[in-house]
């Protein structure tokens, strides 16, 4: 019988504690989700209206790719509260800064429902959309984009045609612009933002190996062409950065390429707009502005779109490597891996004269195993097996199936005592764990053989350590199975 009092006094507090993180959940993290959202968007929408020249729309409107970039790529922000903040902090920016309350409601109402259609098309997609992580990504974030432009130009325009006397059309397409341009600028550098677990874990380290010829050519070559366009000038310069552009885009990560071109489209429309597109009297052509912008900020795709085609490439690449590295039974390397991490890791030690060993390992028997018990049983133990080392070797040791039902494991600075200590590890542990087979009434239970040479300052090839580790498996094999034999070489 259980005594209530042994548990009671823990009730409380698990209660206590699950009160802690329901609040937690439903209502700390949310508010405060909430109360960073709101205060970003009201600080962005305050920069956007001091760019506003002379009553009109602001030339530069950040928040609202700023807002659905954050929704899409931090989902945890996405909240019904979170939209609310946002909402008040589009209307308190206006309110303080003497905007009328109809300008106030028309303008905001454009504003997110903008972005509440952006929100929309890119909920539909599936997640590694949202980070662009694949080749038609950026399409569909185009897609995206336009919808949430359109949506925005849409109610824009009636509230173009009520404060500014537009017509239908001239309101839709300045707004229909004005956001197409803010989005494709900001919300690729939102959407690539690198994963906690992809910050390098030493910055400082991660930047040195950067500085090398080959990762600091783009840079350059594109600062290069940046100046060369921007001394020749016309509207020619906006393509000069374009081949560099493309360098980088192969050469970086997403999130750098992304960032670079943001900051590319930003400088080359402001050298343009003011080189260009002025007349003698310093008087910007407005219609030419708008399309220079469209057009450049369309170009500006090229890199991102090929970022992420880079992305999905290397991904694909790391795929294959693991396939064919590895055995796909046991998930062990192969051979072919096995013999090329442990010829490097044999060098490292040969430079400091440090110790290694090496086990060959066989199961004994294991074609009666398979004659007795079938193929998916012996199949069932060459697993196990792999699982078991896993169990009993140590971080640094480096394991493959060298083929059938033969295992090699390099030791890096084990001693022939450490790794005699391994070996029977392996061997006992195999040795004790019954195998169920499906459809017979006893398990199966398995031996193997171990040859185990050891090197006490690395000085022979990798070669040789496995010919004299075979050479002790097959004394093992001669003197009855299921044992280690050891030999020392360089002593
Ligand atoms: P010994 O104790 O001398 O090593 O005897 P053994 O029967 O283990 O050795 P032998 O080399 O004669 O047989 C190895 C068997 O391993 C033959 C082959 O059918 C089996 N084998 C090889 N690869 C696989 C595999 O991937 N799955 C299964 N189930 N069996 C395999
Ligand atoms: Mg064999
Ligand atoms: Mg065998």
């Amino acid at each position: 019988m259980s005594n209530p009092h042994s548990y009671s006094p823990a009730a409380p507090a698990a209660q206590a504690t699950g009160a802690t993180s329901l609040w937690m959940s439903l209502i700390y993290r949310p508010a405060i989700n909430a109360a960073l959202l709101g205060s970003a968007v009201f600080a962005l929408c305050l920069f956007g209206i001091f760019s506003r020249t002379g009553g009109d729309l602001a030339s530069y409107w950040p928040a609202n790719a700023f807002l659905l970039g954050i929704l899409i790529r931090y989902p945890h922000f996405s909240h019904r509260w979170a939209w609310i903040a946002a909402a008040a902090g589009y209307f308190l920016a206006d309110a303080i800064t003497g905007s009328s309350l109809s300008k106030n409601v028309l303008l905001n109402l454009a504003n997110l429902s903008g972005v509440a259609v952006g929100y929309w098309i890119f909920h539909r997609a599936e997640r590694s959309m949202n980070r662009l992580q694949t080749t038609s990504s950026v399409l569909y974030m185009l897609m995206a984009i336009v919808g949430a432009s359109a949506m925005s130009g849409l109610l824009g325009a009636v509230a173009m045609i009520h404060l500014f006397n537009d017509t239908v059309l001239k309101g839709f397409a300045i707004w229909f612009a004005t956001e197409l341009v803010n989005y494709i600028g900001f919300l690729p550098l939102l959407l690539s933002i690198p994963s906690r677990k992809q910050f390098p874990s030493q910055p400082l380290r991660w930047l040195a190996r950067q500085i090398t010829i080959e990762k600091v050519s783009p840079a350059i070559a594109l600062v290069l062409s940046a100046v060369f366009g921007h001394m020749v000038g016309g509207p020619g310069a906006v393509a000069f950065t374009i081949p560099a552009l493309m360098w980088c885009a192969v050469s970086y990560s997403l999130f750098t390429t992304a960032f670079i071109t943001f900051w590319v489209s930003a400088w080359s429309l402001i050298s343009i707009i003011v080189n260009t597109l002025t007349d003698s009297h310093g008087v910007l052509n407005r219609d030419l502005v708008m399309s220079v912008r469209m057009g450049l900020s369309l170009v500006m795709l090229t890199p991102i779109m090929i970022g992420s085609v880079m992305v999905a490439n290397r991904a694909l690449v790391n795929r294959l490597k693991v396939l064919a590295d590895h055995d796909e039974l046991t998930n062990l390397p192969n051979r072919r891996a096995f013999l090329e991490a442990s010829t490097s890791a044999l060098q490292r030690l040969k430079e400091r004269l440090e110790s290694c060993s090496v086990l060959m390992i066989d199961i004994d028997h294991f074609k009666s195993v398979n004659d007795r018990f079938g193929h998916a049983a012996g199949d069932d133990v060459l697993r196990r097996l792999g699982q078991l080392f896993g169990e009993c070797l140590r971080r640094q040791d480096i394991v493959g199936r060298l083929g059938g039902e033969e295992f090699a494991v390099f030791m890096p600075r084990a001693s022939a005592a450490d790794a005699l200590q391994v070996a029977e590890s392996i061997r006992i542990s195999l040795e004790v764990t019954p195998i169920t087979v499906p459809g017979q009434s006893q398990p199966l239970l398995c031996t193997v053989s171990i040859g185990l040479a050891s090197d006490r300052l690395s000085t022979v090839t990798l070669d040789t350590m496995l010919v004299r580790a075979d050479q002790c498996l097959y004394k093992a094999k001669q003197q009855g199975r299921n044992r280690v034999i050891q030999v020392s070489i360089s002593d």
